[in-house]
């Protein structure tokens, strides 16, 4: 099969081409597994870290891409759910072990031996790959494949991070940092929370902006102030700076949920301006968002299939991959970007 494939780690602003397409063996199915045939991958700021050292892969050479929709070729010989020809999507979660306390508790995201697809495994920047049965989604039929693509991961990883604000309807929910996960956010707490109001920091008028056309009652930029406090708000930025001032606006008990793989040394300094009284007496919570369980990818396409959510996307051909990446790292964002995997 054909396959795009990291190497070596570098920085895509020294080497414009990191991926190399080559021809790979076709994966084979454990007994367990299912083989898939690749229609459509998104492409995700996380293959950016990946690549680029921040978050690498534990080996290499690796075929990316956690975004994934295909089409069932063929079952192992104690796999039977899907019959050939069945529409599936796979996530960042590609395996965890299903007996630890947590995979008993439903938060296998949190199990030790939780992995991912194009990190710990391969991934979908390929005409093939081969997953456990047990660990695919079920396309519901109004997306096409590039547009069901890009929900697999910034609106599983959105509705996860909703879930654990623990936001009640006509609460105050904030939005800081307002990329491609907020967005979602925004649309699913208008739907599940219709008395809630959202109010959205951002550092551009650009983003601010948006943010009101979508329904924000409050934007502004990270340091201000909104009219009310918040009850909860979810940090999706890189940065230190939106913690504290995170924390500053939240309401008694309130919870701050930060969504971000990591978070960056450039002002960690920031942190020096934590005070106990402003930023936590009063009950205040912080809460990180790891990975994403099966019920978050699950309940979230069901939910963006009854809103509906549909994302605008770009399309890439396979062999463009490393142009895609480029222009994500450049910010040049025209919607989501979907590899299409249509040459046979
Ligand atoms: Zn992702
Ligand atoms: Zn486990």
């Amino acid at each position: 099969m054909k396959a795009m494939v990291l190497n070596k780690i570098c920085s895509l602003n020294e080497n414009r081409n990191p991926l190399k397409l080559v021809n790979l063996p076709d994966p084979i199915p454990g007994e367990k597994d299912i083989l898939v045939k690749i229609y459509a991958c998104g492409v995700c700021h996380t293959e950016l870290d990946e690549i680029e050292g921040r978050t690498p892969p534990p080996h290499l050479p690796l075929v990316p891409g956690h975004q994934v929709i295909g089409r069932v070729e063929k079952s192992g010989s104690n796999a039977g759910n899907f019959q050939m020809g069945d529409r599936i999507g796979i996530a960042w979660i590609y395996s965890a072990c299903g007996r630890c306390k947590f995979c008993l508790e439903g938060n296998e995201n949190l199990c030790s031996h939780f992995t991912a697809t194009g990190r710990d495994v391969n991934g979908g920047y390929a005409q093939y790959i081969a997953v456990p049965e047990g660990f695919v989604f079920r396309i519901p039929e109004i997306f096409s494949d590039a547009e069901a693509a890009p929900l697999l991961c910034a609106g599983a990883i959105g509705y996860r991070s909703l879930q654990l604000t623990g936001i009640k309807d006509g609460q105050n929910l904030g939005l800081a940092g307002f990329g491609a996960s907020a967005h979602l956010v925004m649309k699913m707490a208008h739907h599940k929370y219709p008395n809630s109001n959202v109010f959205v920091f951002a550092r551009s008028e650009k983003e601010r902006s948006f943010a009101r056309e979508l329904g924000a009652v409050w934007a502004g930029n990270t340091e201000d102030v909104p009219p009310e406090k918040l009850d909860c708000i979810i940090d999706t930025t890189p940065v230190w700076k939106t913690v504290v001032e995170a924390l500053k606006n939240l309401e008694n008990g309130g919870r701050l949920v930060i969504n971000a793989i990591r978070k960056e040394e450039v002002d960690k300094e920031y942190l020096l301006r934590l005070e106990y009284s402003t930023h936590l007496w009063l009950e205040k919570e912080i809460k990180s968002v790891a990975n994403v369980s099966r019920s978050d990818v699950s309940e979230f396409l069901k939910l963006a299939a009854e809103i509906p959510i549909k994302p605008e996307v770009q399309e890439f051909a396979l062999e463009e991959a490393n142009r895609a990446l480029v222009e994500l790292k450049e910010g040049k964002i025209r919607g989501a970007k979907v590899l299409r995997i249509d040459n046979w």
